[in-house]
C-alpha cells in the first residue's frame, strides 16, 4: 500500500517516514552535525551540508509533504522565516494582494520589511472572494490568504480564491496555522503554496519555533528550495525532531482542541458578562457554510468581547485567569488568552486595527486539551471578577 493512499490519522504518524538506515531507529535520529564527511569530493551519501539538507530535517520535510498531500516540504526557522522564503520568489514591481485580517508579524513583515524592496501589497477584505478581482493586474503575483483569518475567525473560501487565481495565472498562497491539515488542506482545493508557522499547532507543545512550506509543482520547489539553502533560515536538526514528535499526535490532539472549543465557544456565548463570541462553528456565523463545506472541524481558537468592555476590563479578566497562561503563541497542549491590541497584533496601527475588529476590549483564546470543565470554571471566575 503506497503511503500517499494512508489515510490522515495514519500520515501523522508514518506519512514520508520510514526507520532510520543506520540501525532502524523508530525515531529519526537527531543528526546533529553541520557536515558529513565525502569518500573523495562530491562522494557523499546524499548529504553534504546541514543548511543544504540534514537528514533529520528532510524526515520532518517529507511528513509535513504527506500530511499536506503535497510532494515537497520544506522547514524554516520560523513561520516567518517561511513567508519571507515565500516572498523572496518576487521581484521588484511585482504584486500581492493580501487578506487584511492576517498574523501581525506578516504585515509588519511585507509592509516594513519587502515593500523596502519594492513589493507593493493590498491589503483586502477577502470574505467575499469578488473583492480580490478589482485588485488583480499584470503585476500581481500573489494571492496570500490566511483562513480562519486571526484574531477575527473570518472564513475565506479557498476553492473560489484559488479559481481566480487560476484565471489570472497568480499563486495562490495559504497560511494554514490556524486549521492544520487535521481540518483543511488547501492544495486539494486549488492552493499552489501551503504554510504553517509550525510552533503553533504542528509543534503542539509550545516548545519549538518553526515554519514550514508545502508545494505540489517542481518547479515552485525547486525555487523555494533554492531560497531556503541560499537565504539560509533553515530549521536545525533538535528542532526539526521536535516538530517531527508533535505531528506524531496531531490528529488526537486536534480533536480534543475541537471539542473543548466547540464547549468553550458555547459556554462564552451563553454568558452575561460576554457581548461577542467569534467562532466559524456558530450557524449565525457569517461564513459558517465556507467553513463547514472547507473543514472538518472549527478548531480550537474563539475571540470574545467581554460585555461593555473597555481596554481595563479585558485586561482584569486576562489577568485573573489560572488555568489560562496569558501569553503570546498559539496551538499548544495548554489554553492561552491573549490581547491582540497590545500583544500580537500591536504591530498593526490602531485605526487599521479597529477597520477589521480589533477593539481594545478583544481577547483571543487558543483552547488546549485541558479538562473543559476546568477551562469554563476558569473563564467563569474571571469574568465574574469585572464588577
Ligand atoms: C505565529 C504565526 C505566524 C508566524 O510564525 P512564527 O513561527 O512565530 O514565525 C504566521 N502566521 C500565523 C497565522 C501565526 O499564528
Amino acid at each position: 500500500m503506497s503511503k500517499k493512499q494512508l489515510k490522515f490519522n495514519t500520515k501523522t504518524i508514518h506519512g514520508g517516514q520510514q526507520p532510520d538506515k543506520a540501525y532502524g531507529a523508530v525515531m529519526p535520529p537527531i543528526y546533529q552535525t553541520s557536515t558529513f564527511a565525502q569518500s573523495t569530493p562530491g562522494g557523499h551519501r546524499g548529504f553534504e551540508y546541514s543548511r543544504s539538507a540534514n537528514p533529520t530535517r528532510t524526515a520532518l520535510e517529507n511528513s509535513l509533504a504527506s500530511i499536506e498531500n503535497g510532494a515537497y516540504g520544506l522547514a524554516f526557522a520560523s513561520g516567518l522565516a517561511a513567508i519571507d522564503a515565500v516572498l523572496k520568489l518576487l521581484k521588484p514591481g511585482d504584486e500581492v494582494i493580501s487578506t487584511n485580517d492576517l498574523y501581525g508579524g506578516s504585515y509588519r513583515l511585507f509592509k516594513k520589511v519587502f515593500e523596502n524592496y519594492g513589493i507593493v501589497f493590498h491589503f483586502v477584505g477577502m470574505t467575499d472572494p469578488s473583492s480580490i478581482t478589482s485588485f488583480i493586474n499584470d503585476k500581481t503575483k500573489i494571492i496570500w490568504v490566511e483562513t480562519p483569518t486571526n484574531p477575527m475567525m473570518n472564513i475565506i473560501d479557498i476553492k473560489s480564491v484559488s479559481e481566480l487565481a487560476k484565471k489570472n495565472r497568480v499563486w495562490l498562497a495559504v497560511d494554514n496555522t490556524f486549521a492544520t491539515p487535521y481540518l483543511q488542506n488547501p492544495l486539494d482545493l486549488g492552493a499552489d503554496i501551503v504554510m504553517h508557522s509550525a510552533t503553533k499547532y504542528l509543534g503542539g507543545h509550545s516548545d519549538v519555533v518553526a515554519g514550514a512550506i508545502v508545494v505540489n509543482k517542481k518547479e515552485l520547489a525547486d525555487q523555494l528550495y533554492f531560497i531556503q539553502n541560499a537565504s539560509g533560515a533553515i530549521l536545525g536538526p533538535m528542532d526539526s525532531f521536535l516538530v517531527l514528535r508533535g505531528i506524531k499526535t496531531l490528529h488526537v490532539r486536534m480533536q480534543r482542541h475541537c471539542e473543548n472549543g466547540a464547549e468553550i465557544a458555547k459556554f462564552l456565548k451563553d454568558h452575561d458578562k460576554v457581548e461577542k463570541v467569534y467562532w466559524p462553528g456558530f450557524s449565525e456565523h457569517p461564513n459558517h457554510n465556507v467553513a463547514r463545506n472547507q473543514m472538518r472541524g472549527f478548531g480550537g481558537m474563539i475571540s470574545f468581547i467581554p460585555k461593555g468592555g473597555t481596554y481595563k476590563d479585558a485586561l482584569k479578566i486576562i489577568e485573573n485567569l489560572k488555568v489560562f497562561t496569558l501569553a503570546e503563541s498559539l496551538g499548544g497542549v495548554e489554553s492561552l488568552a491573549g490581547h491582540p491590541a497590545s500583544m500580537t497584533h500591536a504591530s498593526i496601527p490602531k485605526e487599521e486595527r479597529e477597520k477589521s475588529g480589533i477593539v481594545d476590549a478583544f481577547i483571543r483564546l487558543s483552547v488546549g486539551i485541558e479538562d473543559a470543565e476546568d477551562l469554563k470554571n476558569d473563564l467563569d471566575q474571571a469574568l465574574n471578577g469585572l464588577d
